[in-house]
């Protein structure tokens, strides 16, 4: 199943202001390991696929607002590995279709739409029967692909990357950032950035993964999570919130270095980065920026 993806490239930049702080700067181009389904949605989706196939499951069910980077790197993989696909999207339908979900159509899934109210009911046991009744035997993967199988494909992001002590990615869920912190070693550390205002509360969304991954039989290569905290100052008014000095940081940015950002996650994990360095909060230590992908979603 993985031998589509192109294994992730390190790529070093160079930074005046980092070099003087002895900050060694690279970044994790998960962004280029495939043309749609790429960055950290991949494995987040890896092993729920896996089950599907075990439990001889044809159609992947999942949730998703309109502009889901989730969305379309599930309509994507399940056409390339051969799942039917439905896509609960979040809200009313909106013609023409943006280009996320012209995608998502495009590759073979089934949009329906559902209102905000209902959608706020897509963890509840009832809602998932009532799905089940209405399209089959269907294997639900919860929106952002936020489960046990996803952190378990996060586990490998880092598998072959070594010698960085802080390891700095965007969260959503915190899904990604808690694979991550069962695949380093006791002398690294993570930071995650939420990108949703208040993004404190994701500390005990990240503490409840880890303590259920850990108390489930799933394959873990340590028995306990790295360090790990998080920088909620970065989110820029909120989730999909963006500001004139954001999009032009992700311009500069993509002129200097060749690195294209989204502007929804790694546009301000980014941002935060280069701030907290200029602030001097990092000092001699080599940092793994990890671009998580998302860039289908500047299209608009
Ligand atoms: C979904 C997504 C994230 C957030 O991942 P979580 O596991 O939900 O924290 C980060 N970056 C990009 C580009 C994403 O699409």
């Amino acid at each position: 199943m993985s031998s589509i993806f192109f294994p992730p490239l390190i790529q070093q930049i160079s930074n005046e202001m980092g070099a003087n702080a002895g900050v060694k700067l690279s970044v994790l181009r998960l962004d280029l390991m495939h043309p749609q389904i790429n960055g950290n949605k991949w494995f987040k989706l890896k092993y729920n696929l896996v089950e599907a196939k075990e439990k001889n499951l044809s159609t992947i069910l999942t949730f998703g607002g309109a502009y889901s980077n989730h969305i379309y790197a599930t309509a994507a993989a399940g056409n390339l590995f051969g799942f039917r696909t439905i896509g609960l999207i979040r809200g009313e339908e909106n013609i023409p279709l943006n280009p996320t979900l012209q995608f998502a159509v495009a590759q073979g899934m089934e949009l329906v739409y559902i209102d905000r109210q209902t959608y706020k009911q897509r963890h509840t046991e009832e809602l998932q029967n009532h799905l089940k009744q209405r399209f089959g035997e269907v294997f639900i993967i919860p929106e952002g692909g936020c489960n046990l199988n996803g952190m378990r494909g996060c586990i490998e992001i880092l598998q072959t990357v070594q010698g960085f002590n802080t390891i700095c990615l965007a969260c959503g869920t915190g899904t990604t950032l808690a694979g991550m912190a069962l695949s380093l070693n006791q002398e690294q550390k993570v930071i995650g950035f939420p990108v949703l205002k208040g993004g404190d509360f994701l500390k005990e969304d990240i503490n409840n993964l880890l303590t259920n991954y850990l108390a489930s039989n799933l394959p873990t290569p340590v028995n306990s999570p790295a360090h790990w905290q998080l920088i909620s100052d970065y989110h820029f008014g909120g989730y999909a919130k963006v500001t004139n000095k954001l999009k032009l940081f992700c311009q500069d940015f993509q002129q200097q270095y060749d690195i294209p950002l989204d502007h929804v996650y790694t546009g301000k994990m980014f941002y935060g980065v280069m701030d907290l360095i200029a602030k001097g909060f990092f000092k001699s230590e080599s940092l793994l920026l990890i671009h998580t992908g998302g860039l289908q979603g500047n299209c608009e």
